[in-house]
C-alpha cells in the first residue's frame, strides 16, 4: 500500500462548505485511512494524461498479476461480456471493459480489503454497486456520453464514509450502534459530529489520491440539491435513493420514494423503473461476485413495483384528501375574514359603510388626490327634524326610515362612490373624481327622489322625510386635510338647516349670507336652492 498520492488535486476541488482544519488533520495523521496500491496510483496518473490509452492501463494493469486476472474476469463476466468470446490478455479485457470501468475496477480491487471485512463495510460498497449500475443505466438513457464517469463517481460516492470511520472509529460506531440510519440521516449525523458530511471528505480523499478532479467533484456533489441542469449530477444523485430502496427492510415503501424523486424530474419520466430494476437484477451477482461481494439481496421486482405503486396511489389519495380538507379550511378562513373585515366597516343598521371606515377611505382618496392632482366631492346629508319623527312615530319607526333611506342611498350612487353614515341620522357620501356641479346633480336626485317616495309608513299614511345637504369639493378651497373637506360640506349643511332646512348648499358658491369656514374664498359663498 502506498500513501502518498502521485498529485494532490485536492486544492482544485470546489467543496460546498469548507472541510473543518480539525478533520483534515485526523484524517492525515489516521494510519489506516484507506490508500491506494502503486498500480492504482499508476492508473490514475495515465487516467490524469490528456489522451489516455487503452495500451497504458493494460501494460499498468500487468504490473500487478493478482489484478490482472481479476480485470480478465470482469471483462468476461455476463455484465461486460454480450458474447460468448473470452478475453485473456490484459490489453483485450481493458479495451472491452472501457476506461473508465477498469478504473472504476481497479479502484474497487484496491479499496476492498481481502479480509476482515464486516457487514457495516460489506453494506457500504453494496450499496456503492447498486448505485453504480443505477447510476449507469440512468445515463445510457438521459446523457450517454457520460456514462462511463457516472459509474465511476457513483460507485467512489461513499468512500468518505470509510475514511471517516477509519479516523473516527469510536464516533461513528457510536452512530451506527443506534438506530439503523437512513442514508440522508446517516450525513445529517456526520454534519453534526463533524462540520461536514461523507460526501466532501470523500471527494477531498479521491483528490488526495489524484483522482481527476472531475470525478471528486462528483463525488463531493453526490448529495447535493438536484440539478436538472446537469444530467450527469442528477443520475448519481438518483442512484443513491434507488441503491437505499434496494437494500431497504421495506424496499416498496422505500421505492414510493424513489419514484417521488423521480417525478421531481420530468426526463426521468421517460425511464422506466421497472426496467432499472431489472438491469440491476441481472448486472449485480456478476459485478458482485467479481468485486469478491457476499450475494446481494435479489428482489421480486414484478411484485415490489406493484406493491410500490399501491402504496404511492394510496398515499396520493390521502395526501390529496388532506389536501382538499385544507384548501376547505384555508377558504372559509378566508372567508370568515373577509366576513370580519366587511362587518367591521359595514353600519348594522343601514348597511352603508360605517363612520370608521368613511374616515379611513376620506384620508386614503385625500392623499390620493394631492399626490395625483384629482379631485371628489363629500356630500353631508342630515335628515331634517328626526327627533319630531321618532316621538311622532317611534323609535322602530325611526330606525325603518335610516335603514330605508340607506338603501335609497346606496341604490342612488355609482360604482365607485362611497355612501356611509356618519353617525346618528346624519349621512356622507364620498364621489371620487367629481366636481361640486355633478354632486349637486346628484343631491338633487336625493332630494326629488325622497318627495316622491316614503321612507316609511303609519299604518297606511306614508312618512316623507326631507333633508339639509352639504357640499364640498376638494378643488374649490384649500383644503389641507380630509377633517375640512368635511367641515365645509357640514358647515353649508348647517347653513341650510338655519336657512329652513330641506335644500342644499354648495361650498363656495355666490350668494349665501356666510362662508361656511375660516379660509372661504373670497369670491364664494354658499347658497342654497
Ligand atoms: P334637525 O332637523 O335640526 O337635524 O333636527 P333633528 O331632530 O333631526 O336633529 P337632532 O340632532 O336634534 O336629533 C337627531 C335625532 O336622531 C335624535 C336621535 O334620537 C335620533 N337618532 C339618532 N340615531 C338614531 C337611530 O339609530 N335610530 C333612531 N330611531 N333615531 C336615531
Ligand atoms: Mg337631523
Ligand atoms: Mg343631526
Amino acid at each position: 500500500m502506498q500513501v502518498i498520492p502521485v498529485k494532490d488535486n485536492s486544492q482544485d476541488l470546489i467543496l460546498s462548505t469548507e472541510l473543518p482544519p480539525f478533520l483534515i488533520a485526523d484524517l492525515l495523521k489516521c494510519p489506516s485511512l484507506p490508500t491506494l496500491p502503486s498500480v492504482a496510483v499508476d492508473i490514475l496518473k495515465i487516467a490524469r494524461t490528456d489522451d489516455p490509452a487503452v495500451s497504458d492501463y493494460a501494460k499498468a494493469i500487468e504490473r500487478d498479476p493478482a489484478l490482472a486476472m481479476r480485470i480478465i474476469a470482469l471483462a468476461n463476466s455476463a455484465f461486460f461480456s454480450r458474447t460468448n468470446v473470452k478475453v485473456s490478455a490484459c490489453q483485450e479485457a481493458t479495451a472491452r471493459l472501457g476506461l473508465d470501468a477498469t478504473l472504476a475496477a481497479v479502484l474497487s480491487f484496491s479499496l476492498l480489503p481481502n479480509k476482515g471485512v464486516d457487514s457495516y463495510f460489506q453494506r457500504i460498497w453494496m450499496r456503492s454497486i447498486i448505485a453504480s449500475l443505477a447510476a449507469r443505466h440512468l445515463a445510457i438513457h438521459i446523457c450517454p456520453d457520460t456514462a462511463g464517469p457516472v459509474f465511476t463517481a457513483a460507485l467512489l460516492q461513499d468512500i468518505g464514509i470509510l475514511a471517516l470511520r477509519a479516523t473516527y472509529p469510536e464516533e461513528v460506531n457510536n452512530l451506527l450502534s443506534t438506530s439503523p440510519l437512513t442514508h440522508r440521516q446517516l450525513s445529517e449525523a456526520e454534519q453534526e459530529l463533524f462540520g461536514c458530511d461523507h460526501s466532501q471528505v470523500g471527494a477531498w480523499l479521491a483528490a488526495k489520491w489524484g483522482v481527476p478532479t472531475s470525478l471528486a467533484q462528483r463525488i463531493c456533489d453526490s448529495h447535493s440539491e438536484y440539478d436538472i441542469a446537469a444530467p450527469d449530477m442528477l443520475c448519481i444523485q438518483l442512484s443513491g435513493p434507488v441503491a437505499d430502496a434496494w437494500l431497504s427492510s421495506q424496499p416498496a415503501q422505500s421505492l414510493v420514494t424513489v419514484i417521488r424523486e423521480f417525478e421531481a424530474f420530468e426526463g426521468a419520466h421517460t425511464i422506466s423503473l421497472r426496467h432499472l430494476l431489472e438491469n440491476i437484477q441481472q448486472q449485480l451477482p456478476a459485478l458482485a461476485d467479481m468485486l469478491q461481494m457476499s450475494a446481494p439481496p435479489l428482489q421480486d421486482n414484478e411484485s415490489l413495483l406493484a406493491e410500490a405503486q399501491q402504496l404511492l396511489f394510496h398515499q396520493t389519495l390521502l395526501l390529496n384528501a388532506r389536501l382538499d380538507s385544507q384548501q376547505a379550511e384555508l377558504a372559509s378562513l378566508n372567508k370568515r375574514q373577509d366576513d370580519l373585515e366587511t362587518r367591521s366597516r359595514t353600519d348594522t343598521l343601514t348597511g352603508l359603510a360605517n363612520r370608521a371606515w368613511l374616515e379611513e377611505q376620506l384620508k386614503k382618496r385625500f392623499t390620493l388626490c394631492k399626490e395625483q392632482s384629482r379631485t371628489m366631492t363629500v356630500v353631508f346629508i342630515d335628515l331634517d327634524h328626526f327627533k319630531k319623527l321618532n316621538d311622532k312615530y317611534g323609535h322602530q319607526t325611526g330606525d325603518n326610515v335610516l335603514e330605508k333611506f340607506g338603501k335609497t342611498l346606496q341604490a342612488l350612487i355609482r360604482e365607485g362612490d362611497l355612501a356611509g353614515r356618519w353617525g346618528g341620522e346624519e349621512f356622507l357620501i364620498i364621489l371620487p373624481d367629481e366636481k361640486a356641479a355633478a354632486a349637486r346633480v346628484f343631491a338633487d336626485r336625493i332630494v326629488q327622489h325622497l318627495e316622491k317616495t316614503p321612507m316609511a309608513y303609519d299604518d297606511q299614511s306614508p312618512i316623507h322625510v326631507s333633508v339639509s345637504i352639504g357640499i364640498a369639493c376638494l378643488s374649490d378651497g384649500g383644503f389641507s386635510g380630509a377633517k375640512e373637506l368635511i367641515d365645509a360640506a357640514d358647515k353649508c349643511m348647517y347653513f341650510i338647516k338655519r336657512t329652513g332646512r330641506g335644500g342644499i348648499a354648495v361650498y363656495g358658491e355666490r350668494n349665501t349670507p356666510e362662508p361656511p369656514i375660516n379660509d372661504f374664498p373670497t369670491n364664494g359663498q354658499p347658497v342654497t336652492d
